[in-house]
Order: structure tokens, then sequence, then C-alpha cells
């Protein structure tokens, strides 16, 4: 099922999107069978689950925390994550600036913008992160590399509303890639999309979704 599951989603989509395959909550064994089919990104949201996962898997996966953050757990991932999809504080890209330094290395991210119009969802507001990519104590952070913005939209069924909550994220990012230029800001990943509403985010620009129902099958958090 995974094997064929992955294998339709990535026959529609354009060379230029990157699927994470969300695998949160799902034993070794539904990676596992998703590395085999050729998957090589994998999203989880806690940090301790990841490395868990991280510490029995072929190592040349690409692992992308895509949770909210707390500062206290960054260093457990720091010497092999891949890509850090939910950052909203300046204060947390400063953690990973130290703990991506004690590594020797630089550590991408995405800043996550708020964009869904509820407001239980994390994230900084379009100025926020204007501001922030714009600060001194930014462009000191050289372990870090902002590679580009994240969202996640409103759960809902009109697809109008999540045009809209899509196209505004792209929109700041156009405007930002022409207008941010320091060394630790190379804005070209967009990753908007899940598995309900991930073809609307594509058609709006996305260049990276995060899958992992639609792939691996409902998660069961009581287990
Ligand atoms: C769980 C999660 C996803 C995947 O959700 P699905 O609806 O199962 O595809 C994507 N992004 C984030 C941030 C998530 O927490």
């Amino acid at each position: 099922m995974i094997k064929e599951n992955l294998k339709n989603i990535q026959l529609t989509l354009p060379e230029n999107v990157t699927l994470v395959a969300v695998s949160k909550t799902k034993p070794v064994e539904d990676l596992q069978e998703a590395y085999n089919a050729g998957q090589r990104i994998f999203g989880e949201n806690k940090i301790q689950e990841m490395v868990d996962k991280y510490n029995v898997l072929p190592k040349d996966i690409q692992w992308h925390m895509i949770g909210h953050l707390q500062s206290n757990k960054v260093k457990y991932m720091a010497h092999f994550v891949d890509l850090i999809h939910g950052v909203d504080k300046l204060k947390t890209l400063k953690v990973i600036n130290k703990e991506a330094k004690k590594h020797d290395r630089i550590i991408n991210c995405l800043l996550q913008a708020k964009i869904a119009k509820e407001d239980t969802k994390f994230g900084l507001s379009f100025n926020e992160i204007t501001t922030i990519l714009h600060s001194d104590e930014f462009a000191e952070l050289n372990n870090i590399n902002i590679v580009g913005l994240m969202g996640m939209a409103t759960f809902t069924e009109h697809a109008n509303q999540l045009k809209d909550e899509f196209t505004a994220l792209k929109n700041l990012f156009e405007d930002l890639k022409n207008k941010v230029n320091t060394e630790n800001c190379n804005l070209n990943v967009l990753s908007m999309g899940m598995s309900g509403d991930y073809k609307i985010a594509i058609e709006n620009g996305s260049t990276m979704i995060r899958v992992g129902s639609a792939i691996f099958g409902h998660r069961n958090y009581n287990q």
C-alpha cells in the first residue's frame, strides 16, 4: 500500500516539487517500506521520535523536522537534521545556530509563517519574518541557512480560501527573495501543502509538500 501510494503521488508531481514523507507516529517498518520504494526524505514532528528512527534506519535518509520546536531539544538532532521547517522565533534560530556550530555544520531552516485564519497554528506574521531577516542579530548567525518559508493553511475544504492563503505566502516569498541578501539567507524552498491540500498548494507555488496520511494511512495517536 505505502509503495503504491508513494508512486501515485510521485507521478502527479511537477519536477520542481519535493515530497517529504511525513512519518510521525508510524513504525520504522513503514518508513523502511517507503525507503525501499525509493523515498529518501522523511518528516517527523517530535525530536526524540526522529532521533530514535534516525538511529535504526539507513544513513542516506534526509530527516526533516516539521513540528514546533522546543529549544532545549535542538541539541539531540543538531548532528544530523537536514532541514528544520517550523522555526518561528529568532531565539530558536540562535539556539539552532549555537548547536550547529558545535558540530561544525550549517543547518538549513525554514521560517514558519502564519497563513491560516485559525489562531491555533504556530507561526510568524509576515512583518515579523521581514524584520528578522533584515536584523543585524540574524546576519551574525553563520551556522544557519534560511532556505525558504513554510506555511500551514486552514483546515478547510474551501479551495478559494486555501488558494488565498497559499498565494499570500508565495507573494511574500518572491518579495523577500529580491530584498534579502545575506549569506545565511538563500530563499528557494516554499514548503506548503499536506495530504488534503497539496494539489492546490502546488498550483499556487509550493516547491515542497509534506504528506503523511495519503502515504502511510491515518495516524493513531493513542498507540
Ligand atoms: C502531520 C503534518 C503534516 C502531514 O499531514 P497529513 O495531513 O497527514 O498529510 C504536514 N505538515 C505538518 C507540519 C504536520 O505536522
